[in-house]
């Protein structure tokens, strides 16, 4: 992409409303746009690394077994009714008037609707397990919309919802988005710690909230030390393996909300014991038949008789992440985006934009680039370098290669790495083998 013909409206100065690093660094970035409050439009570039999460997301519920779908944001109120929920929900729920005076809303969250279109389909024990998924905007007019899309109104979630037989079943279902979870977290280079959440009037132990250790987080939270340090993944099962022994390792290390830690029951020592605070980015959820009772979702058991569906889900943060994955990886010029989740792999600058001998080398390798298929933004504007360097740091691109007439006359181009400051003057074949290898 050429930034000449793109659109990226980086600010210079930081705005003033936003009161978080990620929500300032977001709007710099030219990366959102605000529409209303806690409504946002995701401009080009944040776009981009919006798409890159969810792909992640995505990639790791298919590797578990979930199976996607798409279902409607607009649901009506009626299955909410059936549930019990439509009053309950309260007023984070947007309710909707149709034409015909019918009551709809704009959804939540999608138990309710997921029910019900498995309810009938899946018919027998044989047709289980079954874990569906989507990834979908989600409406919650909450009370106080803030720090950008970290606590919005409309947020994009993948939320999956698993149907079992029996508890032993649900309990598998739960232990694989357990360990998807982790996967997907460690792919976008941050470290998400399942903390035990509170699991309303079901108890148990089966609902864990991940939660990424951050200064600007809303929630505090409790855990061992060892979480910190520890490569849980290391030791991690394949999903068709046996995932208990690896389940009991991990959720027998310490790790807890502000709800469910109590400084007199904490078996740590104060040594051992992390106060931080944390953002939110997924929250599983084991819930019986909470849903499919009412709304009578059975399947017929080995014996013929029907049998409730149990049920979990499992939700993810996935416009959240993007804030999430900013206030983990920043410096003071901006950015730093993982590879993994960066909206281009390469910043090309041409310093001198306009000079014949500059202009075809950076168009060279921006062909060259493209060909091997390697995301590359082109800063061929004409502007001073100060502020091209300046708009590359901030929009956190991993890697720059600079063009400019003295390194031409050397034989060199510089290629920098944004996460160390690490700059090498290289030839631009060996530059290139770099990038494209
Ligand atoms: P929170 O405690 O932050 O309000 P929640 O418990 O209501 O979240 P869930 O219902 O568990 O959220 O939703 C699944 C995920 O969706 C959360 O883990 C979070 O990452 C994300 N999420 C929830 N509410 C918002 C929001 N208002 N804006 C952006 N993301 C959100
Ligand atoms: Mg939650």
């Amino acid at each position: 992409m050429r930034l000449s013909a793109y659109f990226l409206p980086t600010l210079k100065d930081t705005p003033t409303e936003a009161q978080i690093l990620s929500h300032r660094l977001m709007l710099r970035a030219g990366m959102i746009r605000q529409t209303s409050a806690g409504i946002y439009a995701w401009l080009p570039l944040g776009h981009r690394v919006l798409r890159k999460i969810e792909q992640i997301v995505r990639s790791e519920q298919d590797a578990a077994g979930a199976v996607e779908l798409l279902m409607p944001t607009v649901q009506s109120a009626e299955l909410w009714r059936a549930s019990g929920r439509y009053e309950d929900y309260g007023k984070e729920m947007l309710r909707i008037r149709d034409r015909h005076d019918r009551e709809m809303l704009y959804g939540p969250t999608a138990e309710e609707v997921i029910t019900d279109i498995v309810k009938g389909t899946l018919k027998s024990y044989r047709d289980l397990p079954r874990t569906l998924y989507n990834i979908q905007w989600k409406f919650r007019d909450e009370i106080r919309p803030r720090f950008g899309v970290m606590r919005g109104r409309e947020f994009l979630m993948k939320d999956a919802y698993s149907f079992d037989l029996d508890f032993a079943g649900a309990k598998r279902a739960y232990q694989k988005m357990f360990l998807a979870y982790l996967r997907t977290f460690a792919r976008m280079g941050i470290r998400a710690i399942p903390m035990k959440a509170d699991s309303g009037p079901i108890g148990g132990d089966m609902s864990h909230e991940f939660i990424i250790l951050a200064d600007t987080g809303e929630s505090a939270v409790f855990c061992d030390r060892r979480w910190v340090e520890w490569d849980v993944l290391a030791s991690a099962p394949a999903y068709d393996q046996d995932l208990e022994p690896f389940f009991a390792d991990a959720t027998g290390i310490y790790a807890a909300t502000e709800e469910k830690h109590n400084p007199d029951t904490c078996p740590l020592p104060a040594e051992q014991l992390v106060t931080a605070r944390g953002i939110e980015v997924g929250h599983i959820f084991y819930f019986g038949t909470k849903y499919s009772k009412p709304l009578g979702a059975v399947v017929a058991g080995p014996d013929g008789n029907p049998v409730t569906l149990e049920m979990g889900s499992y939700g993810i943060g996935v416009s959240r992440l993007v804030a999430a994955v900013i206030e983990a990886s920043h410096d003071d010029a901006g950015i730093i985006w993982p590879e993994s989740v960066a909206p281009f792999k390469v910043g090309l600058i041409n310093l001198k934009s306009g000079d014949a001998a500059c202009d075809k080398v950076c168009a060279d390798l921006y062909d060259v680039l493209r060909t091997a298929q390697v995301e590359v933004l082109y800063d061929d504007r004409e502007e001073r370098p100060g502020v091209k360097f300046a708009d590359m740091d901030l929009i956190g691109l991993p890697w720059q290669l600079v063009v400019g007439p003295r390194g031409l006359k050397a034989g060199t181009v510089e290629l920098k790495n944004r996460a160390t400051g690490e700059r090498l003057e290289l030839s631009q074949d060996s530059a290139l083998e770099r990038l494209t290898s």
